[in-house]
């Protein structure tokens, strides 16, 4: 028996590929866990089924009319609708954490409330860190609350840092599956379809991230969200292609000694560390794991020709101020625009790159300026896509 007291939890985005292995995990453990409140978008059967399941007393929804039809279904529960839902839910007075599973930098203002509220944050919404990680990170530090990373590679490096010193720490090294289009030349690339696009080889994932493991965009957000999770200088921070997803990301040591976290490729254990750190236990039902069925782990240097969008994200986050939040509300149009049929795939490294182009910074931003660069620069790439069409 381990020393662990019930922890209450907010779950932001609860429909989703996060969200259902969340809930996976907390229901293996109903004597730690407890959803006091969740959120979600448009999915009203899921949420309903979850609503039943979870018993949550705060839900967030997207729409007046989801509100209407499931606070009619269910009026124990108390229901709120877009932002204000979120922010709601995630600041709950019982709250302990806040897991933010939403996709797209709609997680800001609610991980920001939460953060002030005083509420520990797991974080998988990557987006939120990359549009405004400096104010993130000195809103945590301020206010003394932990942000425990979900995404895998960050969870891994999280595990492998643990207990080290900073200053041993020679840079760390962030593993690349690849995406669907892994073997794809840029030619290739040119005609090939959304459908093909979310057939990732190795994880199941909402449309938009697995998009951007495509593109490589993810890998380029995670790099942004590295520096500003473990405070690594970009220079320090170093991708490399594996292909098995296996080692899940690794750092080095100035000595040259390597460090790796290895494991299925299963959501639910980086979930369930951020909310058992240091604890750690039983995965139910995990999964079979063997390294001698493997056998064999590939390594291969990253072609940054062939992804500009990683060189991309070096590219930005050392530039730093709202190049960062630029670089995300571009794909976010962009990635979402292809997943709706309304630009071709290597459409999406284009917008990025002359969003990227577009946008000069002379002075030092505010976390106010930022969230105007991100609605502008949403503005601005919806209308290129409207003038440019589909190519
Ligand atoms: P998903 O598309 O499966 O789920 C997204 C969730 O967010 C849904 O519950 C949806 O209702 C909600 N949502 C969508 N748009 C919203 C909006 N405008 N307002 C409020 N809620 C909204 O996505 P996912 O794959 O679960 O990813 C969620 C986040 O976790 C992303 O930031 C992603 O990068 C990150 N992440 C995911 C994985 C993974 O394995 N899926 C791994 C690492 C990190
Ligand atoms: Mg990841």
């Amino acid at each position: 028996v381990f020393l662990f007291t019930m922890k209450k939890i907010a779950l932001l985005g609860a429909t989703g590929s996060i969200g259902t292995n969340t809930v996976d995990v907390v229901t293996a453990y109903p004597e730690l866990f407890q959803i006091v409140s969740l959120t979600f978008h448009s999915n009203s059967e899921k949420g309903a089924a979850l609503i039943k399941q979870l018993k949550p007393r705060y839900v967030g929804v997207g729409s007046e009319r989801i509100k209407k039809e499931l606070g009619d279904r269910f009026p124990e529960v108390e229901f709120g609708v877009g932002e204000e839902g979120l922010i709601k839910a995630a600041t709950l007075e019982e709250v302990d954490v806040v897991l933010t599973a939403v996709t797209g930098s709609v997680g800001l203002n609610p991980t920001m409330a939460a953060i002030e509220a005083g509420k520990d944050i797991a974080l998988a919404n990557k987006e939120t860190l990359v549009m405004a990680g400096k104010w993130v990170m000195e809103a945590a530090k301020k206010n003394n609350v932990s942000i425990l990373p979900v995404d895998s590679e960050h969870s891994a490096i999280f595990q492998c840092l643990d207990g080290q010193a900073q200053g041993n720490l020679k840079e760390l090294v962030i593993t690349a599956s690849g995406g669907s289009f892994r073997d794809l030349t840029r030619v290739e690339l040119e005609s090939v379809t959304l459908e093909q696009a979310l057939n990732h080889p190795n994880w199941s994932m909402g449309k938009k991230i697995t998009i951007d493991s495509s593109t490589m965009m993810n890998k380029g957000l995670e790099v942004i969200e590295a520096h500003w999770l473990f405070g690594t200088d970009y220079d320090k921070i170093k991708v490399v292609l594996h292909k098995e997803s296996i080692v899940h990301s690794m750092i080095v040591f100035t000595d040259g000694a390597y460090l790796a976290q290895l494991g299925p490729s299963d959501m639910r254990e980086p979930i369930q560390y951020a909310l058992t750190y240091p604890t750690r236990l039983p995965i139910k039902n995990e999964r079979a794991f063997d390294l001698t069925q493997i056998g064999q782990l590939n390594f291969e240097p990253m072609d940054y020709d062939r992804f500009p969008m990683l060189a991309l994200a070096f590219y930005v986050g050392k530039k730093g101020g709202a190049y960062p939040t630029v670089y995300n509300a571009a794909n976010e149009v962009a990635a979402n625009s292809f997943i709706d049929g309304k630009i071709s795939y290597l459409q999406i490294e284009h917008f990025v790159q002359q969003a990227v182009e577009n946008y000069q910074e002379t002075t030092e931003v505010t976390l106010k300026e930022v969230i105007e660069i991100d609605k502008q620069t949403r503005t601005i790439v919806e209308r290129w896509i409207k003038e440019e069409g589909r190519l």
